[in-house]
């Protein structure tokens, strides 16, 4: 029997809507209890500035550190999976939404498709990604990218944020 290595994997945590700390709270359980995965740290919780529409709440964000033998399409299905149960509803672009996961890297690992990219696209302009991240993560080299903490230091946008746990 082949088995498939223990391999770093990086998730991001958002959420805008019906108590969004207790949203986030509740997606980090859900992915620690994801099989062939294990949850090594959680980031603390950050509040930001949407980004995209104004006219919305502000977001609870956080990063999740887990180690995973899941092929990345598979864990991104669980991630998936686990935002519908959620009562994750699919309306605007950037818009509310009671919970957003997403999968930001897999160590060594680069897809180019439309239902997954890796890295996830627009990592090194978020601050409310890449500080939550350097929480957990400071010198992970993100593929293609580079070390979080650099990533982190050169963001470009930086809507307001800050740690509130
Ligand atoms: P953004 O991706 O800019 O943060 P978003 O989180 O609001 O925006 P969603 O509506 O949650 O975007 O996702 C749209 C699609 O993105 C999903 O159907 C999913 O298949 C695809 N996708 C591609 N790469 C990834 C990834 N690395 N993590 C999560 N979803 C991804
Ligand atoms: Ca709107
Ligand atoms: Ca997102
Ligand atoms: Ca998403």
């Amino acid at each position: 029997m082949v088995r498939s290595h223990w391999l770093p994997a990086y998730i991001g945590v958002g959420s805008n809507l019906d108590s969004p700390q207790v949203q986030v709270e509740s997606g980090m359980a859900a992915i620690a209890e994801l099989p062939k995965t294990r949850m090594i740290l959680r980031s603390s919780l950050y509040i930001s500035k949407p980004l995209g529409p104004a006219d919305q709440p502000d977001f609870i964000n956080a990063v999740v550190a887990t180690l995973t033998q899941l092929d990345p399409l598979k864990l991104l299905e669980y991630l998936q999976n686990i935002e519908c149960r959620h009562g994750r509803e699919r309306s605007e672009k950037w818009g509310p939404r009671t919970l957003d996961l997403d999968l930001l890297a897999v160590a060594g690992k680069v897809f180019n498709e439309s239902h997954l990219t890796l890295p996830h696209p627009g990592i090194a302009e978020r601050n409310f990604v890449l500080l939550p991240w350097q929480d957990v993560a400071p010198y992970f080299v993100v593929p293609k990218l580079g070390a979080v903490k650099d990533l982190a230091e050169k963001v470009s946008v930086k809507p307001e944020i800050r740690m509130i746990v």
